[in-house]
């Protein structure tokens, strides 16, 4: 089932999950919002850039309790994360959450032609950061969220930033990656990316029985394109910066 409204999108997936887009940015930059449904409280794992309320936008977020978790601080994932009251994120980023500024949120990269409906008044693609969003839990590797019925673990993932975490939930074999991985070429060339740790993550990540990847951009994929994608990266392929570098 898909619903639309002025602003986002949220289309129904398997196993009570839903992907929540941001309609007018540019679906090269926008990232995936998750909504995963629990019996007690609901997750969402991203936030997008927040530039209207989606607690307006979308009934759910605000006909149940909700946490929100993101996977690191960049504006397209965090800009939203204001908007949530329970805020998680990972420690190493948490001055970043707390007092955002255009280069450590990476706005800096924010071209005007990605913001393609303006949302309000005053908007301005070469000024707008995010509003403060100072975490309310740090949650760091092994830190379980438990959704009542189900449980996500954290698993961190440095390298795309140093604060990069993935939500893991084995019982289905379901993992939300963030930025760690996507189905694309891997940003490892962000001022605070750090591509051998990128890669120690990616080899991390592949101990794992994944049967699905809900990536922080694009479309979601099996466990094993995941292994092939990991695969490319540390062949020197899917990097942003020459092979050679990253070596
Ligand atoms: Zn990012």
């Amino acid at each position: 089932m898909t619903s639309k409204s002025e602003w986002y999108e949220i289309k129904k997936l398997d196993d009570n999950v839903s992907l929540i887009l941001e309609r007018h940015i540019s679906a090269d930059w926008r990232c995936n919002i998750w909504h995963v449904k629990g019996r007690d409280v609901d997750l969402i794992i991203d936030t997008g850039m927040g530039l209207k309320l989606i607690t307006d936008d979308i009934a759910i977020l605000s006909e149940r309790p909700v946490i929100a978790v993101c996977t690191h601080s960049h504006y397209d994932h965090a800009g939203g994360l204001c908007q949530f009251d329970k805020r998680l994120g990972h420690p190493a980023e948490a001055e970043i959450f707390a007092n955002p500024n255009r280069s450590a949120v990476v706005a800096n990269l924010l071209e005007a032609s990605i913001v393609q409906r303006r949302p309000y008044d005053g908007f301005d693609a070469d000024r707008w950061c995010y509003e403060p969003a100072p975490l309310t839990t740090q949650v760091d590797e092994g830190n379980v969220i438990d959704l009542g019925d189900r449980i996500l673990r954290v698993v961190h993932l440095p390298g795309h930033s140093p604060g990069s975490i993935a939500l893991w939930e084995e019982a289905t074999g379901t993992i939300f990656t963030g930025d760690a991985i996507y189905d694309g070429k891997l940003y490892d060339h962000l001022y605070h990316s750090v591509p051998e740790q990128l890669c120690e993550s990616l080899r991390r990540l592949k101990e794992l029985s994944v049967k699905t990847v809900h990536a922080g951009h694009f479309k979601s994929f099996s466990g094993d394109h995941m292994k092939t994608i990991i695969d490319e990266y540390l062949n020197g392929q899917r990097s942003m910066l020459c092979p050679n570098k990253i070596r």
